[in-house]
């Protein structure tokens, strides 16, 4: 193996080995902007999209016929999130994302992926046995939900757009956007009731 096919991950470790050792990057304030961008900024822009299309039914079909603009009305676009296809959740129908490929994943509206996304494991059994994947992360659903598997490809990013839980009429947009977590987003979760 060249130097040049060497992993994207070995490379970019040598490459933050090397600025570390330069005095020109800060492990630390490294680990925490990507702590940071993949705990918390990235899932509360997807949460804000939610909350909104749950709020506003014309947002909501624009959302669902075209994501990538409908996304970028709340100023969130980027890298990984060029194209993007919202996905609605409903009674009848559970929408699940997968990159079977790699870890291909909307950052935009989600920042960076979590480990278990990117796991080898994860991304076979969930295209074969979503519902058993699905049980082990804690979401067991009616059987008579259709459930429907996408898979990310080079061109194309899913985002899901969960189901509004029973019981929040009341709430503002602010306080439903707070309902919302990165799983439901990705489909691996429900929205819960406060
Ligand atoms: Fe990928």
């Amino acid at each position: 193996m060249s130097e040049e096919h060497l992993p994207i991950q070995l490379r970019t470790e040598a490459l933050e080995q090397l600025l570390v050792e330069a005095g020109l990057v800060d492990p630390t304030v490294m680990d925490k902007f990507i702590s940071t961008y993949a705990n918390d900024v990235g899932p509360l822009n997807g949460a804000k999209v939610v909350a909104k299309a749950w709020t506003d039914p014309a947002y909501k079909e624009r959302l669902l016929a075209e994501g990538t603009s409908a996304i970028a009305e709340l100023g969130f676009k980027g890298p990984q999130g060029e194209h993007i296809v919202v996905l609605e959740n409903t009674d009848d129908v559970h929408n699940v994302v997968v990159c079977t490929l790699c870890s291909c994943y909307p950052w935009p509206v989600l920042g960076l992926p979590p480990s278990w996304y990117k796991d080898p494991a994860y991304r076979s059994r969930v295209v074969r046995e979503p519902r058993a994947v699905l049980h082990e992360m804690g979401l067991d659903l009616a059987a008579d939900v259709d459930v429907k598997v996408w898979d990310s490809s080079s061109e194309v990013r899913f985002f899901v757009l969960p189901q509004r839980p029973a019981g929040t009429e009341s709430l503002s947009e602010e306080e439903l956007s707070g309902l919302v977590t990165r799983d439901a987003m990705v489909g691996v979760a429900l929205v819960g009731a406060p």
